[in-house]
């Protein structure tokens, strides 16, 4: 098979390997597409360390083309969703149900090979089978919508109430279709004005860029009254979270999916004297199902995210592209 390994940072070469072949729990995925996010932009430029040689890709799907010994919930033929991510199954955390928070969790494309190949080995229970008449990259989001799907329900949001999305990249515009699917009306606050023509074609109600003025002020206006309800944090940079707090009104809920990895500086004061709830939300469990029934339903246009498209062989291309301010989500075809 052709893979793309990366050596060192930044040295990514494609190669040829053998293929490998499916062991005991085993399922061996023939990649159909592969996305590119900004984990794998850090490990590709040294940011993130990794062992080496790795083929990257966590954010794959394909079509199971072997099975090992003792695999029931797929089969050869099958087209799946990868959930790239798998924890322990024996620690405290684990054995209480929040694998999502596993010490121990082992993420595919990033501590084992992924999805950046022709073919990726995985454990058969990262594999979801996917609904019937999915495009290979309406389901190519379904990861990146997993994670969404947790965030919005861990803001137990209710019909009719206010939302705003901090961010309009892949999370932000996959969480305005999901909290509008809830019946939210929602406001997408972003650093630009760039994504925000597609925010509004998406469902947002109402969209603010930070450059043109205050996000806490169209939260206002937008609401009627002193905030938000709810807001889902999705840019994960330190000012992002800051722009959270400033929407919500008294009593709000902030969810925080992006991962901000410098310390920021909010003002807790108002944390207290809003009575805010803040709450973390950490990839997903068990939402898989859920993400790939929303994309079936036509509650959430994946396709509209998928901006550039590149072949195996062009992948440096594909790590160009993805850090260029026109594109959202970047697929490889191998
Ligand atoms: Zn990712
Ligand atoms: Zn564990």
């Amino acid at each position: 098979m052709k893979a793309a390994v990366l050596h060192a940072a930044k040295d990514l070469r494609i190669e040829g390997a053998a293929d490998p072949s499916p062991g005991a729990g085993e399922v061996l995925v023939r990649v159909r597409a592969a996305g590119l996010c900004g984990t794998d932009f850090r490990i590709w430029s040294g940011d993130r360390p990794v062992r080496y040689p790795l083929i990257m890709g966590h954010e794959f799907i394909g079509e199971v083309a072997a099975v090992g010994a003792g695999v029931a919930n797929v089969k050869p033929g099958d087209t799946v969703a990868v959930e790239p991510n798998y924890s322990c199954g024996s620690c405290a955390l684990c054995r209480e149900g929040n694998r999502n928070l596993c010490l121990s969790r082992t993420a595919v494309g990033i501590d084992v090979d992924g999805g950046f190949a022709e073919l990726a080995l995985i454990p058969a229970r990262c594999c979801w089978p996917a609904p019937p008449g999915l495009s290979p990259e309406q389901l190519l989001l379904s990861e990146p919508l997993a994670v969404v799907v947790r965030a919005v329900s861990r803001s137990a949001v209710r019909t009719g109430e206010t939302a705003a999305v901090v961010g309009a990249g892949t999370l932000g515009l996959l969480a305005t279709q999901v909290l509008r699917s809830r019946g939210a009306r929602v406001l997408v606050v972003s650093r630009s004005d760039r994504r925000l023509s597609l925010a509004r074609a998406l469902g947002a109600e109402a969209v603010q860029s930070l450059a043109a003025g205050p996000g806490a002020e169209a939260a206002r206006r937008f609401s009627g009254r002193e905030g938000v309800d709810v807001v889902v944090e999705t840019a994960g940079t330190p000012e992002a979270v800051e722009e959270a707090v400033d929407l919500a009104r008294p009593g709000g809920r902030i969810v925080l999916t992006g991962l901000p990895h410098e310390p920021s500086r909010v003002h807790f004061f108002w944390v207290v004297r809003r009575e805010l709830t803040i709450v973390g939300s950490m990839i997903y469990q068990d939402e898989f199902p859920e993400a790939m029934r929303l994309l079936r339903d036509g509650a959430v246009n994946a396709e509209a995210l998928v901006t550039h498209r590149f072949g195996l062989d062009r992948i440096q291309e594909a790590f160009a592209a993805q850090r260029a301010p026109a594109s959202i989500k970047v697929a490889v075809i191998p």
